[in-house]
């Protein structure tokens, strides 16, 4: 028997809603020290976590996920520093990820004498966790930098053979086609960009990104994921050029975190989107 979550409401306020919730904003607190590390390259350095401000050690009660940034009104606790909102919102986006994905993939069947396990859920769950977390990560490092780290990219792409090997629906012809089809479309779309305006508009970390895409999600997913991506980014930055003033038409905006929103939707939400691109 499935228990099923008729809506994403209903599975929030449940106990396992709020056991992914809590998780995740704990993954979100971990994903925040990989954003910070990752690009000044300090990844495995010191392993606890100073202040970036006064370089005091933070106590661990300081880093409780959501709490501690709310408890604190967004200000270090040794030198009144003010803490980046980005901490408290990518935690917060996190747990929802976490629920969401549950949601989507839920695989705990049942309590009968022990835990009874969906598999095939299982694995499609822990894909979308490892996928999503990822990108997560690239995009709030590329809102920052304008950089998507290879890092995270090509090991993305390497581990493409075990990502089919493991999941339940993808077949390796789909990730490899998707593989070219996402980086090799998009390396001709910054080549056409480049041709027409002189100056790189799309850079290589985009094209890297969309193989992975490609490879974790199959060539499927490549043409929802390119087309909903920009239909993003181009609303947000007209939306940035007519509220702040602050845009030209030549200001860059990072694609990284539009292509990742568009693949994440197609990864949790697929189907509906096809439907709704051929609808306009
Ligand atoms: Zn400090």
């Amino acid at each position: 028997m499935h228990v099923q979550w008729t809506d994403l409401g209903s599975l929030l306020t449940s106990p396992l809603g709020v056991f992914w919730f809590v998780l995740g904003t704990f993954f979100g607190s971990f994903f925040n020290v990989c954003i910070y590390r990752i690009p000044l390259k300090i990844f495995w350095k010191n392993k606890r976590s100073h202040c970036p401000a006064c370089n005091a050690l933070i106590p661990f009660w300081y880093n409780i996920p959501l709490v501690s940034w709310l408890v604190l009104r967004g200000r270090a606790a040794c030198c009144g520093a003010s803490i980046s909102v980005r901490y408290p919102l990518v935690e917060l986006l996190s747990g929802l990820l976490f629920v969401t994905i549950y949601h989507c993939f839920p695989f705990v069947l049942g309590w009968q004498g022990h835990l009874q396990l969906d598999p095939a859920n299982f694995l499609r769950f822990m894909h979308a966790i490892v996928f999503v977390s990822l990108l997560l990560i690239c995009s709030f490092i590329d809102l920052q930098y304008m950089i998507i780290p290879d890092v995270i990219s090509l090991p993305m792409i390497a581990v493409t053979p075990l990502v089919v090997y493991l999941h339940p629906d993808l077949d390796w012809k789909s990730a490899l086609f998707g593989i070219l089809l996402g980086g090799g479309l998009f390396y001709a779309v910054a080549w056409l960009y480049f041709l027409l305006r002189r100056e790189a508009g799309l850079g290589m970390g985009d094209v890297k990104l969309l193989a992975a895409i490609g490879g974790w999600l199959g060539y499927q997913s490549i043409i929802t994921t390119i087309f909903w991506g920009s239909l993003l980014g181009s609303f947000v930055g007209l939306g940035l050029i007519v509220f702040k003033g602050k845009m030209s038409l030549k200001t860059r905006l990072p694609f990284g975190p539009f292509l990742s929103l568009a693949a994440i939707l197609y990864l949790l939400w697929g189907h509906q989107l096809s439907d709704m691109m051929i609808a306009f």
